[in-house]
């Protein structure tokens, strides 16, 4: 060991007799192994710390823009570790950027803390709600911002040790789930001097995202009839649940003669209040996706159409209000390759016997065939995929103002879909807390190679700047202030 340091040294000086500072700076790549190992420990030291954290917010199941105690739960953490936090920015009261260091590189990292609602359910392998309570974490958002808060916490601790300078911002986006919270946070600029931004999912497996998202536009139509006694008069009365109804026979019509990979779902959010009386308020809550944001807006323009043709028909009146709008998801390969060493370097998540006995019971809950438990203490292999996945992100406006990179981790035993009692069950135990600690260090590791090798931050711009083309960004939900009470 230390003949090899001795020989290293002298090596390194003969190098620098050999090439100018310039030259021997570009050429030599940083061995910053040694600062991601204390990293690595560092971390793993706080896991009670974080586990306690995410499972707090795990217990708070706050719906979108209403994640009052999460988000300050979050702030309080980064402020008492020394970062500069600034609140309510984009208009949006639980939405916070905080900050640390100076100068650049400037990397993000993005934390997401809002449940779903209707889907609470208790750490236990089996369906069991829990009293009182509506919302539940079905999409691991309490693990997503945690683990989230603790990289940028550990680069914290490493550009105060003055292992690398420049600047590490953690950003707190609210509302995810429909409410398109980092959509206005785009739209403000807050993620202009960035350079690099990282984000992950908690799932059923560890791997880099190099799959695209759905780009997903929505609105609330909102139709307004006349009461009347629906059997005494009903000649008198014009039904706007008639209105929703027409619209949806018409959107459904629509479904043969829109591209292949479209999906139009809706939900009926208010349909009346008795059958004797004709109701004169219906409101029905539709999403459109689509690979391409343009037939998005196409396809959306063609429901307003249709929304339209419903009113005239019922003889009611028809308004909408856009809720959310999404772009698909810009990857980047440069990025990806680099988030896969350090994933493949800290590895999944092994299981205890007894988490072993939980996920065998939540496995058998599923009516279909499921991965082997042990898979999620392996790591996948890196695979582009063409096609755009299934789900939507907000994390799609990001990646148009900045190369952003992601990936997930199994924080559910391998099978447990996203909004499934089981993904909230899987959160609330060790299972989901470690599957956390897999992202928190891969993050971590993924930030230091940015922060020390400036190179790689150049690739992945021109990657980006590539893919990106000459598209000028236009948020999809246009200029509307944020939809803070969606979830009304
Ligand atoms: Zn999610």
């Amino acid at each position: 060991m230390r003949k090899f340091l001795f020989s290293s040294l002298v090596f390194g000086a003969a190098i620098l007799l050999i090439f100018p500072a310039s030259a021997q700076k570009k050429s030599t790549p940083v061995n910053n192994e040694p600062v991601k190992t204390l990293a690595l420990d560092d971390l793993q030291g706080k896991y009670d710390t974080y586990k306690k954290i995410a499972l707090q917010i795990w217990d708070y199941a706050e719906v979108g823009y209403k994640e009052v105690k999460s988000s300050a739960l979050h702030q309080k953490t980064l402020q008492d570790n020394g970062f500069t936090v600034e609140a309510g920015v984009a208009g949006i009261p639980t939405a916070f950027v905080a900050t640390y260091g100076n100068g650049k590189p400037v990397i993000g990292i993005l934390a997401e803390y809002d449940a779903l609602p209707g889907l609470a359910q208790q750490a236990v392998p089996e369906k069991k709600a829990i009293d009182g309570q509506a919302a539940g974490h079905a999409c691991g958002h309490h693990l997503f911002g945690t683990a989230s808060v603790a990289a940028g916490i550990e680069i914290k601790k490493l550009i105060e040790a003055k292992k690398f300078g420049g600047t590490i911002k953690v950003f707190g986006c609210p509302a995810e789930e429909g409410g398109s919270g980092k959509v206005y946070m785009v739209r403000a600029g807050l993620f202009a001097d960035a350079d690099v931004v990282i984000h992950w999912h908690p799932g059923a497996d560890n791997s880099v995202t190099m799959t695209s998202a759905l780009a997903n536009k929505s609105a609330k139509f909102r139709f307004h009839g006349l009461s009347a006694h629906a059997a005494a008069a009903p000649e008198r009365g014009r039904s706007a649940l008639d209105g929703v109804e027409a619209l949806d026979y018409m959107v459904n019509m629509m479904r043969e003669h829109v591209p292949q990979e479209t999906r139009i779902h809706y939900v009926i959010t208010n349909g009346g209040k008795a059958p004797n009386v004709v109701p004169d308020f219906s409101e029905v809550y539709y999403y459109v996706r689509h690979p391409k944001r343009d037939d998005v807006v196409s396809i959306f323009d063609r429901l307003v159409k249709a929304a339209e043709g419903a009113a005239m028909g019922t003889g009611t009146t028809m308004d909408y209000e856009i809720i959310g709008g999404t772009h698909d998801l810009l990857l980047n390969r440069t990025l990806g390759d680099a988030m896969q060493k350090n994933l493949e370097k800290v590895g999944g998540v092994s299981y205890t016997t007894e988490e072993m006995e939980f996920a065998k019971k939540l496995q058998s809950t599923f009516g279909y065939k499921v991965p082997a438990i042990e898979t999620a203490a392996t790591v996948k292999p890196i695979k582009e995929e063409s096609n755009a996945g299934g789900g939507s992100t907000d994390v799609g406006d990001v990646s148009y103002a900045v190369p952003t990179v992601g990936m997930s981790a199994a924080t559910w035993v391998p099978g447990t879909p996203a909004h499934s009692w089981q993904a909230v069950a899987c959160g609330g135990t060790d299972i989901g807390t470690k599957g956390m600690m897999v992202a928190a260090k891969t993050m971590a590791l993924t930030a230091i190679d940015l922060f020390t090798n400036p190179a790689l931050i150049e690739k992945a711009k021109a990657e980006f700047i590539k893919a990106k083309g000459d598209y000028q960004y236009k948020a999809l939900l246009g200029d509307r202030k944020p939809a803070l009470n969606y979830r009304d």
